[in-house]
């Protein structure tokens, strides 16, 4: 196992942001991954895993434990059925299903994610939602036993899965996908489309808050004003308003003070409680730790 030891947390971060951890491990196994599991376990800390960091903001102090950062990142084919690691590349599964015309995961390129924070988050992106291609997910409960869920014994909703709720990481995925020959181009408009909507070059966790019912969390923050924003080093995308970017070595307080002045004046101005999409982990994880902090 490769163990860190007050491990900086900002380069596993697509937002560049973040303390040390106490541990990190890094794990390209099951067996890794349990006794990664093990190692937590004995040193008696809290754990969390970790895909790319694409939707994961880090306190400023770090993270008091141990993180898991899953690399089983194998791509095998079969027919229309692929299978893939955790760890691989979203973009990349989207990328090379779309150019072996296999239609699905299109909508996956350019979500700078790993598989499993794809289920995890129930990614989604021009009307389409990781759920609709899952043929079935592997997944390692804490207590080490690992189970098989089929299709229909999950139920996801808008970026939400019921991964949220269960103790354990999430180690494989199949996906079953439909011949089409014209799935290649589809793949590279949705990337051009993103290149061109989105502040996709700049340190971000992609979209900060989720859409509420019938509206776009975006168009809200633009009509409030609020693109261009700046506190600290951290300031509201110019080019989409529902990203937030760390824009000059912005620091996590940085984040939450706009992340908490957008919605303050979101909601005086238009009565819309905007709720994030991006995942906080707190420095001390409790008992009551959830989401909304
Ligand atoms: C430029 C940009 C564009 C983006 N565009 C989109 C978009 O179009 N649509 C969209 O939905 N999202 C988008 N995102 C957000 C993000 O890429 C997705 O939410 C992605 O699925 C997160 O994957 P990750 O591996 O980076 O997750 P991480 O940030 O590493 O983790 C997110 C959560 O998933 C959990 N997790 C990760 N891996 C596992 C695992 N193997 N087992 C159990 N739990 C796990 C973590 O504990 C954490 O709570 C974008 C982000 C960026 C930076």
């Amino acid at each position: 196992m490769d163990i860190k030891q007050q491990c900086k947390l900002a380069p596993y971060t697509t937002f560049g942001i973040g303390g040390p951890a106490q541990f990190c491990i890094e794990v390209s196994t099951i067996d890794a991954l349990k006794e990664a599991l093990q190692f937590a376990r004995e040193k008696q800390l809290p754990y969390i895993f970790l895909g790319k960091g694409s939707n994961t903001l880090f306190d400023d102090r770090g993270f008091e434990g141990v993180v898991i950062i899953c690399k089983i990142d194998h791509i095998r084919f079969d027919g229309t059925l692929v299978t893939a690691g955790a760890g691989a590349s979203f973009s990349l599964l989207g990328a090379k299903t779309a150019r072996k015309r296999l239609s699905g995961l299109e909508f996956a390129s350019g979500i700078p994610g790993s598989v499993g924070g794809a289920i995890f988050m129930n990614a989604g992106a021009n009307g389409c939602e990781t759920k609709d291609v899952i043929s079935s997910v592997t997944f390692l409960h804490s207590t080490g036993t690992l189970e098989v869920f089929t299709k229909n014994a999950l139920s996801f909703s808008y970026r939400t899965s019921p991964f949220q709720s269960l103790e354990g990481c999430i180690v494989e995925a199949t996906f079953a996908l439909i011949p089409d020959d014209t799935a290649q181009h589809r793949q590279k408009d949705i990337v051009s489309y993103r290149v061109e909507t989105q502040p996709y070059k700049e340190r971000s966790a992609g979209c900060i808050f989720r859409n509420p019912t019938g509206h776009s969390a975006g168009k809200l923050i633009e009509e409030c004003g609020l693109k261009g924003a700046q506190i600290g080093g951290a300031s509201v995308s110019k080019k989409h308003a529902n990203f937030i970017l760390n824009s000059k070595e912005a620091s996590a307080s940085d984040i939450e003070a706009l992340i908490s002045h957008i919605r303050r004046v979101v909601k005086e101005k238009t009565g819309v409680e905007l709720h994030d999409e991006v995942r906080r982990i707190p420095f001390t994880l409790s008992a009551s730790y959830d989401n909304e902090i």
